[in-house]
């Protein structure tokens, strides 16, 4: 019996919503509120009739902290899913401390207007400290653990697959498959085709800001930074097949090096197809990246955001994906003094996904993770209290939840490791 306001109802939200109307037991009322109320309308009505959860919609700017903290003071929901963008995960975060509530999002902070001198500030000092330069990293949303250890309250980040499940899979093995984990690689393949020459499978304007950085790993102890998408490695994936990939920087690489410090290297790899990086190698020359507004025919406009209007959007990119996607985690260590390998990955259908909630894997692999996180809370799994990532948590009931709502894993004790 739980009452959940789930911000945001773009292409994630709206799987997860469907995935949360599928346990009515425990989601058994839902809040849907966003900037744009329509959506949310539009969604509350498809599900009429198909669930016992009751839902109800609610407009809502979570820039703005203070209605947040009004939509909350009426709702009064158990926990609050923030599946908005990380821009709002800071005024999110400050409405669930200032009504008591505990809070889960898919992606941790960055700021929208990075051209903030404020901001800037901080962040150069984070690059030369830290050694990465990515927009996003933990430390905004790790200063809120004491105000939430506090208040009693739990907030949950990143709870999607990568970030996310992948941080699970590496909770899994140390749990259970080593005794020492030496290295850890996250390997993201999405093997799927929608037809289009260039398209991202989530919210362009975050995704292309991800993609576009320069790449870093973790290695004895440190950040080592590489020019973006310059170590290059082909991988064959178990039922996907041989794909380039290419390491990125990662958030999740920030919080398993503090939660497994014993871990020599971490590293990220994305697949990605020729055409795709053409693509935004070609936008990124031309300024179409750039998040710095400029005048345009007497009006400002933000590049990347006028890129976002232009391109397809990730929610109908469903009905055209066909493919499968392929994510998981190789380690390398030690278990009763041997040496071993081991890999743990999802494979999901992007035709399927779409026959059962109407989007692409992407989404898919993302909404499920988040509403099986705020089971893992909302039904006493995951107690404790403060700010914290995945890999903080038991994996074994999120594992098994992922397993029965969609996302089943498949194990090797001997795989091919990546150089
Ligand atoms: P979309 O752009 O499809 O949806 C974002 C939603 O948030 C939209 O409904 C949008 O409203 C709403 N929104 C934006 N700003 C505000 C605001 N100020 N107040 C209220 N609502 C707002 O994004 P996705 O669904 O693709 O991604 C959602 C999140 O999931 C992102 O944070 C993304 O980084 C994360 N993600 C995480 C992954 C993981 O594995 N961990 C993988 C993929 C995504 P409107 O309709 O008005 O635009």
């Amino acid at each position: 019996m739980s009452k959940v306001l789930i911000i945001g109802c773009g292409g994630v939200a709206n799987v997860a919503i469907r995935k949360c109307c599928q346990v009515s037991e425990v989601f058994t009322d839902i809040c849907i509120a966003s900037r744009t109320k329509e959506k949310c309308d539009k969604l509350a009505e498809s599900l009429k009739g198909r669930t016992a959860t009751r839902i109800t919609t609610a407009k809502v700017d979570a820039d703005r902290t203070e209605e947040v903290i009004a939509l909350i003071k009426s709702y009064k929901p158990d926990l609050v899913m923030n599946i908005a963008l990380p821009y709002q995960d800071l005024t999110i975060m400050d409405a669930c401390l200032a009504c008591g509530v505990n809070y889960l999002d898919t992606a941790n902070y960055e700021p929208e207007d990075t051209d903030d001198p404020e901001w800037r500030k901080i962040y150069e000092k984070r690059c030369k400290e830290k050694g990465f330069s990515a927009y996003f990293d933990y430390s905004w949303q790790w200063a809120y653990r004491k105000k939430f250890e506090k208040a009693g309250l739990v907030a949950l980040l990143g709870c999607g697959f990568d970030p996310g499940v992948t941080q699970a899979y590496c909770a899994y093995a140390k749990k259970h498959k080593f005794d020492k984990i030496d290295t850890i690689d996250i390997l993201d393949c999405n093997g799927g085709d929608h037809g289009y020459a260039f398209a991202t499978n989530f919210n362009p304007e975050v995704n292309l800001r991800e993609v576009s950085a320069p790449g870093s790993y973790w290695q004895d102890g440190k950040w080592v930074e590489i020019p973006a998408m310059s170590i290059k490695r082909e991988y064959d994936f178990d039922e996907v097949g041989k794909k380039d990939m290419y390491l990125l920087h990662h958030e999740e690489i920030e919080s398993i090096a503090v939660n497994i410090p014993e871990a020599k290297r971490i590293r990220f790899f994305m697949t990605f197809g020729q055409s795709y990086l053409t693509h935004m190698k070609c936008l990124e020359d031309v300024g179409m990246l750039s998040t710095t507004p400029i005048m345009f025919e007497g009006r400002e406009i933000v590049p990347i955001k006028f890129l976002k209007a232009l391109l397809p959007d990730p929610a109908t990119l469903g009905p055209r994906t066909h493919g499968k996607t392929n994510i998981g985690c190789i380690f390398t260590g030690e278990k009763d003094g041997k040496k071993r390998s081991y890999y743990i990955y999802n494979v999901c259908d992007h035709q399927e996904c779409y026959r059962e909630v109407g989007s692409q894997a992407i989404s898919y692999t993302t909404g499920v993770p988040a509403m099986c996180g705020a089971l893992m809370l909302l039904t006493g799994k995951w107690t404790k209290t403060g700010v914290h990532t995945v890999e903080e948590f038991d994996p074994d009931p999120f594992l098994e939840a992922l397993f029965k709502y969609g996302l089943p894993y498949k194990e090797s004790d001997n795989p091919e490791l990546v150089d």
